[in-house]
């Protein structure tokens, strides 16, 4: 924890220097270690879809005079490469993230319109699953932040919403300010989370489901970029869920005060 690393060195700096060398080295290690982790799972997880792009391509060589195996083994090609792609780019996300702390530069931004741009890039998979996707009146909250990231954070627990509900489902988005606070929630009345898995959930390439999670495009790293996205923004992210009844992801980001308008005769 960052924070702790700070407090420890100031508090012995100056008489102790021996020993905060020491907490450095500790903390170094340990953060030495978290990389190694995240570099073994990385290798772990590429290994599948390259290897099933080789076999395709393989496959598609052999069966070049029969179209229709031809059309079969081309559209999983497609599918592994999409795969492959989408994971890579996860992982360049999240390795940026994880090595910031907070935002250069903060931008202030309309929450409303960061959640309308989060749903709109859900849309065509919600339609395919039949899935409606309820947005609640619009908050007029604004926070300060990074539009890119926080569109990817909330488009996450929105899509995620999607894929883990059965067809026909409803996904309700919301945002409510409260007390200094703004909550962006994602509902969702699909397969919900067990209590034991809902601490591991934020984990890299942690997945309750392999097997659905990997038939629905998942990488298991999704809700990890969202937890570190609203971390440097200096929020926090919840998760409320009952195993088939649904579940409930809570984002919390700390409002920005509406800018004083100008008084008349103010110049620019
Ligand atoms: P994935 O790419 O597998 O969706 P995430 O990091 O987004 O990876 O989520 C991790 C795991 O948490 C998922 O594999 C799934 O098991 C579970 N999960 C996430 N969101 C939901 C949800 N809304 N309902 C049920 N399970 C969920």
């Amino acid at each position: 924890d960052a924070s702790m690393r700070v407090r420890v060195r100031l508090a012995r700096l100056g008489t102790r220097y021996v020993l905060l060398l020491a907490e450095d080295r500790t903390e170094a290690f340990r953060l030495d270690e978290v990389r190694r982790d995240f570099v073994a799972n990385i290798s772990h997880e590429l290994k599948t879809p390259i290897a099933a792009v080789g076999l395709l391509a393989e496959a598609l060589e052999q069966a070049a005079d029969e179209p229709v195996q031809v059309r079969r083994f081309a559209s999983r090609l497609t599918t592994e490469s999409g795969r492959l792609t989408r994971l890579t780019q996860e992982i360049i996300e999240l390795s940026r993230l994880q090595a910031q702390d907070a935002l250069t530069e903060p931008e202030l931004l309309n929450v409303d319109t960061i959640v309308a741009s989060a749903v709109d890039l859900s849309r065509v998979v919600a339609d395919a699953a039949k899935i409606t996707i309820a947005v609640g009146k619009k908050s007029g909250a604004l926070v300060n932040g990074d539009e890119r990231l926080l569109v990817m954070a909330v488009h996450n627990l929105v899509a995620n919403a999607v894929n883990y509900s059965p067809e026909g489902a409803r996904v309700g988005v919301g945002v409510r300010r409260n007390d200094g606070v703004v909550e962006i929630t994602v509902t969702d009345q699909g397969v919900g989370i067990q209590e034991a898995d809902l601490e591991r959930i934020f984990e890299r390439f942690f997945r309750v489901d392999q097997a659905r999670s990997r038939h629905t495009g998942g990488t298991g790293l999704g809700l990890s970029i969202v937890k570190h996205v609203v971390q440097i923004h200096g929020g926090d992210i919840r998760v409320w869920s009952q195993p088939g009844s649904g579940s409930t992801f809570t984002i919390r980001l700390p409002e920005a005060p509406h800018p004083a308008p100008a008084a008349i005769g103010d110049t620019p």
